[in-house]
């Protein structure tokens, strides 16, 4: 977790937090598959929405 290798374009997953390789930088990932996407597509409304209630 401390050192991390710059050589490699890793991003966290956005939902589980896993590290993905990059291997198109025009395209880059930001899940580890669909449904991460669409859990914190979910989670992201469902907040918005609580959060104005
Ligand atoms: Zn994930």
């Amino acid at each position: 977790m401390g050192g991390l290798d710059v050589k490699v374009r890793t991003k966290p997953c956005k939902w589980c937090g896993r590290p993905l390789k990059q291997g198109r930088w025009w395209r880059p990932k930001r899940y580890c598959n669909r449904w991460h996407a669409v859990k914190y597509r979910v989670v992201s409304v469902v907040a918005n929405v609580l959060d104005s209630i």
